[in-house]
């Protein structure tokens, strides 16, 4: 039988710990610092380890060399997903990590030791390609050299892709950075008839699927300078910051379509295919999908203290949860089920995340409540958006005062309405909605002696840790994923 996720995770963990890591737990999905609402990759916890801090862990030890698997969650994926062959909201990231001890020549070969050797993961070298940051000609001398990967294999990219984090948030400066060299697995033709060489131009394929980053952080990222010149200043060591998403290496190494016939989802959307009595049949069953993947997000999350809420992480957490409502009345489910499906994830994440199983009960009383709440507002909202994208033409637009009433009244994420009239080739005016969502907001503020967060129904925990005005408005959250 193929390896399991949870093999795969195991294994992971095991080898680097057999190449001298020190293995760590996941951090939270709560973001280890302010720059994100949520953890976005595995490094996030080390940012200080990485800038020179020691590389000491209270309880675990001290090693320059760590290895997790970390559950991290990306604000700006949760729209591709269902849409996408490669996008979850929540993702584990395998990683391994250097803190000013070794570079990228281990890195690289380790790297491609566990993809391809039959005692761990057992890829066909054949399938596999890599890119590096545009004059990182050490890189190219690892892959071509020791890995013995031919040249035509390698793309050259600029920061767009192969820097990493590529832009520093609006914010200010955001620390370790560096070039770094991803690794893709070729999943055949059955996905594409597109090439690797074509891959320059479109970087975009079902085909070429990129498994691992392999990042370089030499640099400190300072403020840039007033005309937006990037300034990277010299780390005190170079540091190593790997991550491989594992439901994109459990796919590959389990040879199915997607994540949703894996060993994670697919009984999750085989519950989905019952309740409703519809069947999964693939890709084309967008809503299977989108409910499974966002009830183990969403069951991460809470059991991880973040309460569904208005602001903040809360906010993002109903948002991802109603949106796998609406897919689930899509599918015709008028009653609450999706808590139903949070034993699953349970039973499917709960070993290597005891917090899922200790907050079981919790996570699926959560759930049930909000689905109530939102199937009463959602039956209302469906009708009036059909009602008022039914009467309009093709190509033209949804004002954004409608939109508006859409989320006050009914509880409709703007994105869930542009979802929707985009099914009736509708445009939203996001413009005008965030407009009157700000006269809203005004108006509100007036009228209250409290500060924001209470304003907004606001759950303050949502706010622990972040900087006293962490509220960036709700469609900024969206991209902060991608920023950092
Ligand atoms: P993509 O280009 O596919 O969006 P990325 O370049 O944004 O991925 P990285 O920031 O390099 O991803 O993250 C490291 C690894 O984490 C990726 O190589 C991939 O295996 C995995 N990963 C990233 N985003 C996701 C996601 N939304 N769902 C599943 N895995 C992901
Ligand atoms: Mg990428
Ligand atoms: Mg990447
Ligand atoms: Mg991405």
């Amino acid at each position: 039988a193929p390896l399991s996720t949870a093999d795969i995770r195991e294994k992971f963990l095991q080898f680097f710990e057999s190449k001298g890591h020190l293995r760590l737990p996941s951090h939270s999905t709560v973001a280890p610092d302010p720059t994100t609402l949520f953890t976005v990759a595995g490094m996030q916890p080390f940012k200080e380890q990485f800038m020179g801090a020691p590389a000491s862990f209270p309880g675990y030890g001290d090693s320059r060399r760590v290895t997790t698997a970390q559950k991290c969650l990306r604000i700006g994926d949760i729209e591709n997903v269902g849409r996408t062959l490669r996008h979850c909201s929540l993702l584990e990231m395998l990683g391994n990590f250097s803190f000013g001890d070794y570079f990228k020549r281990e890195a690289l070969t380790w790297a491609w030791e566990f993809l391809t050797s039959p005692e761990w993961m057992g890829l066909d070298k054949s399938r596999l390609y890599a890119t590096i940051y545009q004059d990182d000609e050490e890189a190219f001398q690892i892959w071509t050299g020791e890995n013995g990967l031919s040249a035509d294999r390698i793309l050259r990219f600029g920061a767009d892709e192969n820097f990493w984090p590529a832009d520093a948030p609006k914010e200010g400066p955001n620390g370790p950075c560096g070039p770094c060299s991803e690794i893709f697995y070729d999943r055949g033709p059955a996905y594409g008839d597109d090439t690797w060489a074509e891959y320059a131009d479109t970087r975009e394929s079902a085909r070429f699927l990129e498994i691992w980053n392999c990042v370089f952080p030499q640099y400190d990222r300072q403020e840039p300078l007033p005309d937006g010149t990037p300034v990277l200043k010299d780390l005190p060591f170079k540091n190593i910051d790997t991550g491989m998403g594992l439901e994109r290496i459990a796919t590959v190494v389990q040879d199915v379509y997607d994540f949703y016939s894996n060993d994670v989802f697919a009984p999750i959307v085989a519950k989905v295919a019952e309740l409703s009595g519809q069947p999964y049949e693939g890709p084309q069953n967008v809503s299977h999908r989108v409910v499974a993947e966002h009830i183990r997000s969403v069951s991460m999350v809470i059991a991880d203290g973040t309460a569904l809420s208005n602001t903040g992480r809360g906010y993002t957490a109903r948002k991802i949860l109603r949106r796998a409502s609406r897919h689930a009345y899509l599918l015709g489910l008028r009653e609450p089920a999706l808590h139903t499906l949070v034993p699953i994830v349970v039973e499917k994440m709960g070993g290597a995340y005891p917090e899922l199983r200790e907050n079981a009960a919790r996570v699926e009383a959560a759930v049930k409540a909000e689905e109530e709440r939102f199937l009463k507002t959602l039956e209302g909202g469906i009708q009036r958006l059909g009602g008022l994208l039914g009467t309009m033409e093709k190509g033209t637009t949804l004002s954004g005062e409608d939109a508006f009433v859409l989320y006050d009244t009914y509880g409709f994420p703007v994105d869930l309405t542009k979802e929707i009239a985009e099914e009736y080739g509708v445009t939203v005016d996001e413009a005008g909605y965030a407009e009157s969502l700000e006269k809203a907001q005004e108006t509100a503020r007036a009228g209250s002696k409290y500060g924001k967060s209470e304003l907004f129904g606001g759950n303050q925990s949502a706010f622990d840790g972040l900087s006293p005005t962490p509220f960036v408005g709700y469609d900024e959250l969206d991209t902060q994923a991608e920023v950092l």
